[in-house]
């Protein structure tokens, strides 16, 4: 029998503000333990609670981002639970009235595109931070986190493969990130994914026993973890090797394998109702398109300038605008060098080469945009050598150097006097009789080999193009 994997996803995203949802304590990652905390997030009773406007309208800009339609009152509930994480015994969520509802995100896939479709979106406060400290035998409780305000994307069971999950979460990241709901980065928490997923026969309408996955946060991870998944379902389908139970699972990823966390409550349990401390918000037209203005260019309208404005190709358009930051260095750069093809590459290729190796992201990447133009057209002019420019660059990102000052200052301009250029190959010919006895033997890859010599006694700094024509002319 042929099966196939159903999954739903419930991804929860830390949006960009300022403050916490209900009081005034900083929503900011990083700072020591329980330094972000205030009686109210501390769950203490009485508190006066204000609804932090901000998070509604990144909500509402969630809901416009995905196609949702926005609900026009909304409120807030209560869901309890009890976990030492959440100090008030339950969570601030929306269940009545969610701010978005009936979205949809397009897909790319090997296999085309796809849509998926989203239930709802809704806004709820975070949980503390639990730290299991082995040495010390105790739990440790870090509240910074509770009360940060994140939104729930909750899809319908419209996923059929891994691929699909991890390009819907590509897709996700970029969408919120650029337009400043969440930095989105998976690696701090602020995106997370729990992966509901169960199998059943080809053909088969009803859905079969469900596990759920929690707060994974590694696209590679979730990958790694939904193979594994689908396997055991159907295992135990066609073996019988082991019952399923509806239940909560998690993925550890060094072993490789996911292990019963806990059995799963049913929504009931969590005994949800109304908030009386906080009033219902209205939401008019005025403030959704307010909010509409506020939307930059969404990552598929830029996908497209790129590609068919711009000439880039698909890949790199893809790339640039999977990463707000590479976004905003390659607007910031063509806005004074106006070779968008020529800036893609040294974006995609210099740039991110040069960084490599320090464990930034794409987003970590700071580098002044004028001074990275200003590089990009000394090359383009040949007034220094490509060489001579990636070597800047570095300058650039590590000392902040003016690249023309810097150029001049250290005389780094292209050699084009072509008497230094015939005296380097010649001088480079003597030195390697038996590279050109090879050559004329008619191995040609020897070519570049004594190209490098040239270069190298030219200090990088000769146009290739002048040194490969000297070249050809003095071996024929
Ligand atoms: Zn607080
Ligand atoms: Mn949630």
């Amino acid at each position: 029998m042929e099966y196939e994997v159903v999954m739903g996803l419930e991804v929860h995203v830390e949006l960009s503000t300022e403050s916490k949802l209900f009081c005034g304590c900083p929503a900011r990652f990083g700072a020591g333990p329980n330094e972000n905390v205030c009686p109210a997030c501390a769950g203490m009773p009485g508190m006066p609670a204000v609804t932090n406007r901000r998070a509604v309208e990144l909500g509402i800009a969630a809901g416009l981002l995905t196609g949702s339609e926005i609900t026009r009152v909304i409120s807030f509930d209560k869901k309890s639970y009890f976990y030492p994480d959440l100090p008030c015994a339950y969570q601030i969520t929306q269940y009545f009235a969610p701010v978005c509802t009936n979205g949809r995100v397009e897909i790319e896939t090997s296999r085309g595109k796809r849509r998926i479709t989203l239930k709802q979106i809704h806004i709820e406060e975070d949980a503390g931070k639990l730290v299991h400290d082995a040495r010390a035998g105790a739990a440790l409780i870090d509240f910074n986190r509770t009360s940060v305000p994140l939104i729930e994307i909750v899809s319908n069971p419209d996923f059929r493969s891994a691929e699909e999950v991890v390009a819907y979460l590509e897709k996700l990241r970029s969408l919120l990130s650029f337009a400043g709901v969440s930095d989105c980065r998976m690696q701090e928490g602020s995106m997370r994914c729990d992966v509901n997923l169960s199998v059943r026969p080809v053909g088969s309408e009803t859905l079969g026993t469900r596990t759920e996955m929690k707060n994974m946060n590694s696209l590679k991870a979730i990958a790694a973890a939904i193979a594994y998944e689908s396997e055991r379902h159907i295992r135990a389908l066609q073996t019988g090797s082991e019952t399923l139970v509806q239940e909560t699972r998690r993925w550890d990823d060094a072993r490789g394998e996911s292990f019963s966390m806990r059995g799963k409550e049913d929504a009931t349990d969590y005994r949800y109702f109304p908030n009386p401390e906080l009033a219902p918000i209205v939401i008019d037209d005025e403030w959704i398109a307010r909010v509409r203005e506020t939307l930059p260019e969404t990552a598929e309208a830029k996908y497209t300038r790129l590609t068919e404005r711009l000439g880039l190709a698909e890949h790199d358009a893809a790339q640039i605008t999977q990463s707000r930051n590479l976004s905003r260095i390659f607007d910031g750069t063509t806005r004074i060098f106006d070779k968008p093809r020529d800036a893609a590459g040294w974006i995609l290729v210099d740039l991110l080469g040069a960084v490599r190796g320090d464990g930034k992201t794409d987003d970590d990447i700071e580098i002044d945009c004028e001074k990275f133009a200003a590089l990009m057209r000394l090359v383009d002019e040949k007034i220094i050598s490509r060489a001579i420019g990636k070597k800047l660059l570095i300058k650039v990102l590590e000392e902040d150097i003016d690249p023309a000052a810097y150029a001049e200052e250290h005389g780094l301009g292209l050699v084009t006097d072509t008497g230094a250029i015939g005296d380097a190959v010649r001088e480079v010919l003597a030195a390697h009789e038996k590279s050109v006895l090879e050559y004329k033997d008619g191995n040609e890859k020897v070519m570049g080999f004594l190209m490098g010599q040239i270069m190298r006694r030219l200090k990088g700094q000769a146009d290739p193009e002048a040194v490969r024509a000297a070249l050809t002319a003095a071996l024929s």
